[in-house]
């Protein structure tokens, strides 16, 4: 009986379905040599030990368009416990579904993702897996490689490269939206929106990146689904955020996320904070400078964005608590409430936090240039990033230019003229200032 049930959804799922392309690889300049060896030796070892395995996702996408991917991603028809056997180092991650990490260093490794069913249809049918608001609760049936490749998001993100037989399979017209440069949702976007409204986060980050416009269908089913943000998970909107922000395309995806009205879902405060000219200029010069660092190649903190984000309505909140109390405690009372809001809806890890924190509360001891906490200030931990969230401010007028150089002069000295410049007497380093 129960076989028959799972034939008959089989059968219907199927229905209506394009059969798959299969494209020769070297007519598309996908060469070999383009692709990680690491993703291409996991691909081979599963190969060999009999299973079906393929790269997929964004690193054939962006290896089509002559773009450097940023990762490679293998499916496999192996479960997860099966790809972990085949490899010495290797474990299994996931709450949301199951998949393997293979290790080649400690930051080196390769995911790996068992092919998936989408559950939507069964859930709907079988009324399980799915939450009052229609959303997908959990997504880790076991499928075929045509099930997977409907359950994935956008049809440029479903082509199946096969390294070793140079294929490429195409279940979803993929290739024929990348020749034209549209971005569109597998299936109906209505559907596939509401099973998981992160893929509007997706839509337009992804949109950015290559150049490619949403397709109509989707950008007219995006404003519906927005509200349903609410409901995701604080870790994954803030990976998502991390996406969005973190990798050199952060003003173009904050100008969609404001043009869809997808800001207050990320960041309850910021609507407040662009009310005021000189924070939308402080945010604009911060969302630059990200891009920049990004593109040099330069390290980025991801919490320093956030930082500049809530600094304008952290000093509103300020002044409504102060008419209660002093100015320090109404400003500790404020740094608190604030951060304390934020992680509730894009969940970010304690360091973090606390890095904003001492940011934030050094700028006072920046601004005042005050003589005898200096030398502890300029060998502050978190020296460098306030300094930077200093100049930041003072780009838009907020502090006076010299402040900012005089910080950068006792920087940039040798650390025992510092005393001298300071008309200290004698003090070689901070930590003999140390409050
Ligand atoms: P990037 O260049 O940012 O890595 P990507 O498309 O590879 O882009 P990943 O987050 O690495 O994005 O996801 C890998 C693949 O997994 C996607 O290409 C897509 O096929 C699938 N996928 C990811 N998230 C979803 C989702 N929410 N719904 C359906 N499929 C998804
Ligand atoms: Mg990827």
């Amino acid at each position: 009986m129960r076989l028959k049930k799972s034939n008959f959804i089989a059968r219907l799922f199927k229905k209506g379905r394009p059969e798959a392309k299969t494209y020769d690889a070297r007519d598309f300049e996908l060469l070999r040599e383009g692709f990680h060896h690491h993703a291409m030796q996991v691909v081979k070892v599963l190969q060999e030990a009999g299973f079906e395995a393929y790269i997929v996702g964004g690193g054939v996408r962006d290896q089509l368009l002559d773009l450097h991917p940023k990762d490679f991603d293998v499916a496999t028809n192996a479960r997860p416990e099966q790809v972990k056997k085949c490899f010495s180092r290797a474990i299994i991650i996931g709450r949301r579904f199951r998949l393997v990490h293979v290790f080649f260093s400690r930051y080196d490794f390769v995911e790996v993702a068992t092919f998936r069913k989408e559950q939507a249809f069964l859930a709907k049918k079988l009324k399980t897996n799915l939450q009052k608001n229609g959303i997908v609760a959990r997504d880790n049936a076991y499928g075929t490689l045509e099930e997977d490749a409907f359950r994935r998001d956008f049809t440029v993100n479903a082509l199946y490269y096969d390294p070793l037989h140079q294929k490429i399979i195409d279940f979803n017209n993929g290739m024929t939206d990348l020749k034209h440069k549209v971005l569109r949702l597998i299936g109906k976007p209505t559907v596939r929106l509401q099973e998981d409204p992160v893929r509007i986060l997706r839509a337009l980050r992804i949109s950015n990146k290559i150049g490619f416009a949403i397709d109509d269908a989707t950008t007219q089913a995006i404003p519906k689904f927005i509200p349903l943000l609410k409901e995701i998970a604080g870790g994954r909107l803030f990976d998502e955020y991390q996406k969005l922000f973190l990798h050199g395309d952060s003003v173009r995806n904050f100008a969609s996320l404001k043009q869809f009205g997808i800001l207050p879902y990320l960041f309850p405060t910021l609507p407040q904070a662009l009310k005021e000219e000189r924070s939308v200029k402080m945010i604009q010069a911060a969302l630059e400078n990200t891009d920049a660092r990004c593109q040099a190649g330069k390290t980025i903190n991801p919490a320093f964005l956030i930082a500049v984000f809530l600094w304008h309505p952290l000093h509103v909140r300020m002044v409504s608590l102060q008419k209660k109390g002093s100015k320090r405690e109404a400003y500790a009372k404020a740094v608190r409430e604030i951060l304390k809001e934020q992680t509730l809806v894009t969940n970010m890890p304690g360091h973090l936090v606390e890095f904003i924190e001492q940011t934030w509360m050094l700028q006072r001891a920046l601004e005042r240039r005050s003589i005898p906490k200096a030398l502890h200030i300029v060998t502050h931990p978190r020296y460098r990033a306030a300094f930077d969230f200093l100049l930041l401010r003072s780009q838009v007028g907020e502090v006076k230019q010299d402040i900012c150089d005089w910080w950068h002069k006792l920087y940039q000295m040798k650390s025992e003229d510092r005393a001298a410049f300071l008309g200290l007497p004698g003090k070689v380093d901070g930590n003999d200032t140390a409050q």
